[in-house]
């Protein structure tokens, strides 16, 4: 059963009296049993729905929908199918106590995985799942490797009852599903041989690997688990070795670059970062592969079109990693726009020094830096640090921070963004 959250209005659920609080029981003689089922098999143009109203009623709804029409329901959320392992580097066991609640779920949830992009590491994946996956080709999924290697894999996901990955991704990829994978690598543990057999492992997989993605393991000062090392320039560098050797002969023999070692291992490496090309269709983008190269793009992209802003002084605040690699693109933008731009890095206050990322800076860490800030005329803060409802991770909303700060401060992705709806009218 799942449970209708919202009806459309002038919808054909709306117009058949379906209401919020209605229990969805069938389509079509299947028992439904969370929104992947609903997706999937209310997907046909004729079905018989079996659903309760919410007064207890039971209704048999016979629908004929005209192709490619909406029925206008949408569910209420999943229950998240949680982690079953307990990996030392687990970025939740990292957090600091006393943030919202929902931000300690561990989740590890394949639906996840197809509808969202999430990494899941398929350990809790019983038979049925993998025939809900097969049957409804959720492909491509995003895949938690770490190793190939099974007993280094229990080791890192600190369970001893992990299923063997390299099984589950070949049975997968018989029925056609595609994977993008990741390894997030701990020193000493699946790197070097670990991470060359894990390589060839997933590279004989074929086509069913789209891309494989190479990480490095993220502490912050509460990873209370964490027994390992920690990474440094020097494995940073041989990891990117690895990964250089892979992607010469997957562009060779399969014209992409196919395995990508994420930023921070470029950052901390001391290397630079590839351009845009190097990554293809930014497939892990959201997993910090190729994130400054994409912003390098829309940045020198958008230039062309910038209004003018000669005369205001803009502060564009971000965290340590970014840092370094601000004044060539802000230099860029002042030469656009003939605005003064001033970079101010901020320290998480939440996770401690040690976590660098801009978009981990919270309402606090901005608020701090920006309070006396009288002499600019407007901030723009990194977008990433607010979630959907337009909090920060510390609970501060952001038009609470914006009203207590003396200047107006603004949400950015690339600056483009900024540009091209907000300064013209700040400007006037
Ligand atoms: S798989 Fe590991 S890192 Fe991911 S949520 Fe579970 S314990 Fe945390």
């Amino acid at each position: 059963m799942v449970r209708v959250a919202r009806v459309l209005p002038d919808s054909i659920a709306e117009e058949l009296g379906i209401a919020a609080g209605t229990e969805l029981i069938s389509v079509n003689g299947r028992d439904l049993h969370d929104f992947l089922d609903w997706e999937f098999l209310a997907a046909d143009d004729e079905l018989i729905v079996e659903a309760r109203q919410p007064d207890g009623e039971e209704i048999l709804y016979e629908i004929s929908r005209p192709e490619g029409e909406q029925l206008g329901v949408t569910l209420e959320p999943p229950n998240v199918r949680r982690c079953a392992n307990r990996c030392e580097f687990c970025f939740i066991e990292g957090l600091p106590t006393g943030l919202r609640r929902n931000l300690y779920i561990r989740d590890d949830d394949y639906r996840l995985s197809f509808t969202y992009g999430n990494f899941a590491t398929l350990s809790n994946v019983k038979e049925k799942d993998i025939a809900r996956i097969l049957e409804y080709r959720l492909s491509p999924l995003y895949v938690s490797v770490h190793a190939t290697n099974w007993e280094a894999r229990k080791v890192l996901l600190n369970n001893p009852r992990v299923p063997n990955i390299v099984e589950q991704l070949s049975r997968l990829a018989e029925g056609g599903i595609r994977f993008h994978c990741q390894m997030v690598v701990v020193p000493g543990l699946n790197d070097g041989k670990v991470l060359e057999e894990s390589l060839q492992d997933l590279w004989n997989l074929g086509d069913a690997v789209l891309s494989a993605a190479v990480v490095p393991v993220g502490l912050t000062q509460f990873s209370h688990l964490y027994t390992g090392k920690s990474m440094d320039a020097n494995a940073a560098a041989t990891l990117l070795d690895d990964v250089a050797r892979w992607s010469d002969r997957a562009s060779r023999e399969r014209g992409e670059n196919w395995v990508y070692g994420s930023d921070e291992l470029y950052l901390l490496a001391g290397r630079d970062l590839p351009p845009a090309e190097h990554y293809g269709d930014f497939s892990q983008i959201e997993n910090g592969i190729g994130s400054v190269a994409s912003l390098r793009s829309r940045v020198a992209d958008g230039l062309e079109d910038l209004p003018r802003m000669d005369g205001s002084r803009i502060a564009v605040v971000t965290g340590k990693a970014m840092a370094v690699l601000m004044p060539p693109l802000l230099d860029a933008l002042h030469d656009a726009t003939g605005a003064e731009f001033e970079l101010i890095v901020a320290e998480s206050s939440l996770f401690g020094p040690t976590i660098t990322t801009a978009g981990l800076l919270v309402g606090a860490d901005i608020r701090r830096v920006l309070a006396d800030r009288h002499d600019l005329t407007m901030a723009l803060i990194p977008a990433e640090t607010l979630n959907d409802d337009r909090i920060f991770l510390d609970d501060i909303a952001f038009d609470e921070l914006r009203t207590s700060l003396p200047i107006p401060v603004f949400p950015s992705y690339d600056f483009i963004d900024f540009f091209a709806s907000e300064a013209e009218a700040v400007a006037a």
